[in-house]
């Protein structure tokens, strides 16, 4: 929708409690969902329509300004920008790694990397399974084995889907599998925004996938210092 339809849809929907003008709400299309479902409850709260919303915008999270007060409008505007910021938090750190990083890794390892839709991990991750592919190209390892995916299958729980091929050298084989385990160990205790180690599972709250399915969700491992700052506080 853009975003003159979407003020015009509001507008229809919920009347003069929105802002009079498209440029005062302006968002990306993922929160349009959380906007309209903030007004929503805003028309409960306020039915006769004594408040107004001034504007809504973007600046670092969602902010919405309210003209005038109501018991129950802060947390209202609260449960707001929550959800907005687990959208925005997982927009930014999305189940899969960057496209540029998988670009540079099939140029320099070719076949033996997966297709991106086969790799479901996030970008903190990357630095590892690039070190592993790093060892398994030096040792000359990639033409004993197929990888076909790595896939974070929930917080704290990577796996590498690797087939040996036939005939594979015991030696390579041994290697391999001392290779595989290190690395889905690390990949495991590892934070999935930054890489380094993880110390907490960070809950997604599923409020949000409800706002937007197309969203990915899911509870995620994540070091100290990432997982405050993934968290909503204040
Ligand atoms: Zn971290």
């Amino acid at each position: 929708m853009t975003q003159d339809e979407f003020h015009a849809q509001l507008r229809k929907q919920f009347g003069v409690r929105v802002p009079c003008s498209a440029e005062f709400i302006d968002i990306p299309a993922n929160l349009e969902q959380v906007v309209a479902d903030f007004f929503e409850r805003l028309s409960v709260l306020d039915p006769n329509a004594t408040l107004r919303v001034l504007r809504i915008w973007i600046d670092s999270k969602l902010r919405i300004a309210v003209d005038g007060g109501l018991a129950g409008l802060d947390d209202v505007i609260h449960d707001a920008e929550d959800a907005a910021h687990k959208i925005l938090e997982a927009a930014r750190f999305p189940l899969h790694p960057d496209s540029d990083w998988h670009e540079a890794m099939v140029a320099r390892y070719g076949h033996a990397v997966p297709s991106l839709n086969r790799l479901g991990f996030r970008r903190g991750l990357q630095t590892i399974v690039a070190e592993m592919y790093e060892f398994l190209f030096f040792h000359g390892l990639l033409d004993a084995v197929g990888i076909l995916g790595i896939v974070t299958r929930s917080a704290a729980f990577v796996v590498i889907d690797a087939r040996y091929k036939p005939g594979i050298y015991e030696d390579d084989r041994i290697s391999l599998d001392f290779e595989f385990e290190k690395t889905q160990e690390r990949l495991s205790e590892s934070c999935e925004h930054c890489g380094r180690g993880g110390a907490i599972i960070a809950k997604a709250g599923l409020e949000s996938r409800l706002a937007d399915p197309d969203v990915e969700f899911g509870d995620r491992l994540l070091c100290m210092e990432c997982y405050e700052s993934w968290r909503f506080h204040d």
